[in-house]
């Protein structure tokens, strides 16, 4: 019997080989023909069908994979598995999609918000109160009150001065933990020193004796160092930093964390050269810090993540047509979307892969810029990018949009937001955020009229 065993057990892992080789094989293929950071097996399904999409919506959009999601999804939580508590929430802030959320919520994430929407948002999709981290910063007190209001949360809060500021203490609460300078030995976690987050190094036991001796009984420890970080290393060493910080607290005060959360911030390769966060590494990592904890405290926190990025960055696209090509000192591809669509590469500089629908590397290339049409010479997607040669017509796609994208939308010169579309797992494409309309742009200059003047 054991035999038999120790037989399907080999013929498991080498299934498990062929797939993984199959998979890199893909990977090679891509690499050597087209260079693509958006996934392999989304591109595929994506791209034979895009034509009739845009047929159907016409461009631009935005459009999401819920099989990529999900399964970024369950890779995480099968990671993770065996970590007492562990739970992930979904940063809200990251993609605000109803549709989406209730993925999340489906997969048993919980929600991490950071504004009074962002937790009205929660509350529609029927989360409860251990599903929900109101981690706000520069929060007012009017704020708390709202955020207490409209259903339970778990208060995370930036500030040691906001302590007299929350209305009807509540039994649980976190703080949010900057460590200033670098506390873990270890040369990885930069210097959050000009971070305007969280309660100092020197505020955070103080923070704890405040929070207890106003009622509250159960504590939770946060802390957010890094974003769009690839090296795993930083994650491990913040929650190295996390058993350190609640080791210091608990000694000093005789509490006991019932929670950490270790922030969200996984990066994600925007460069076709960068290699994704492995997962399972990082979270074999925690799970001996966890261990060496318990050893040494006799019971270990829950442990919580919040990250946006991860969960969705990779699975969307925005899907946009050429409708100019103009030679002045520069070539420039223009394009229907622009950077009120997606603000990433105006506001931080940031890399988006661009791909040409039925074009790859081995067509002729030449050097461009990729604009959208705002009155803003940063509104470019891409500056002096190497791309196949396109003419009017030809269908861009720029890539990783499924976070921090449609999200950070704004309307300056008139442009409006685009609509998001989702290819669901069954292969259908549906409408899940219309385009806005002109009306929705003036709905706020329709009020009642309000006057003042000096009596
Ligand atoms: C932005 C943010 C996140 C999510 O960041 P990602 O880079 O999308 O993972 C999580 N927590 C807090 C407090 C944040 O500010």
């Amino acid at each position: 019997m054991q035999g038999f065993f120790d037989t399907c057990r080999i013929l498991t892992f080498m299934l498990i080989l062929a797939k993984e080789f199959k998979y890199l094989d893909i990977l090679k293929k891509q690499k050597g023909g087209i260079t693509m950071p958006m996934s392999a097996d989304f591109q595929k399904r994506l791209e034979p069908i895009l034509p009739e999409i845009i047929k159907c919506f016409g461009t631009p959009f935005h459009i999401y994979d819920e099989r990529g999601i999900r399964q970024t999804g369950k890779r995480l939580k099968k990671a993770f598995k065996g970590v007492r508590g562990f739970k992930e929430f979904f940063a809200v802030k990251a993609n605000p999609n109803l549709v989406l959320l209730k993925m999340m919520a489906e997969m048993g994430f919980g929600f991490d918000c950071s504004s009074i929407p962002e937790l009205q948002i929660a509350r529609q999709l029927g989360a409860q109160e251990k599903d929900v981290m109101f981690t706000s910063n520069n929060t007012s007190e009017e704020e708390f009150w709202q955020a207490l209001k409209y259903g339970s949360c778990i208060l995370n809060l930036d500030d040691i001065s906001m302590i007299p500021k929350v209305p009807m203490w509540p039994k649980r609460i976190c703080f949010r933990y900057n460590p200033g300078k670098r506390r873990t030995g270890n040369s990885i976690i930069g210097n959050p020193v000009e971070a305007k987050y969280g309660v100092t190094h020197e505020q955070i036991v103080k923070a704890y004796r405040l929070a207890k001796e106003r009622g509250a009984r159960k504590f939770g420890l946060h802390t957010m160092v890094a974003s769009n970080e690839l090296n795993y290393k930083y994650m491990v060493e913040t929650v190295r930093m996390l058993s350190r910080v609640a080791e210091m607290v608990q000694n000093k005060l005789g509490i006991r964390f019932e929670f950490w959360n270790m922030g969200g911030g996984i990066g994600i390769p925007y460069r076709p050269e960068q290699e994704p966060v492995p997962i399972e590494l990082l979270a074999n990592e925690i799970k001996k810090i966890l261990a060496l904890f318990k050893a040494k405290n006799s019971y270990v926190p829950k442990l919580f993540m919040e990250c946006g990025r991860y969960i969705t960055g990779p699975h969307g696209v925005l899907v946009t047509t050429v409708i100019n090509r103009m030679s002045k000192y520069r070539e420039y591809v223009g394009v229907d979307a622009c950077m009120s669509s997606l603000m990433r590469p105006a506001l931080y500089d940031a890399h988006h892969t661009i791909t040409i629908l039925g074009k790859d590397d081995s067509d002729e290339q030449e050097v461009v810029d990729v604009v959208g049409s705002l009155c803003e010479n940063n509104d470019k997607f891409a500056k002096q990018r190497k791309l196949p040669k396109t003419k009017e017509g030809d269908i861009l796609i720029i890539h990783e949009t499924g976070a921090h994208g449609l999200a950070m939308c704004f309307n300056y010169n008139g442009r409006l937001w685009p609509k998001e579309l989702l290819l669901r797992e069954d292969g259908i494409v549906e409408l899940i955020r219309r385009a806005q309309t002109v009306a929705d742009y003036l709905a706020t200059q329709s009020f009642e009229p309000q006057i003042w003047e000096l009596k």
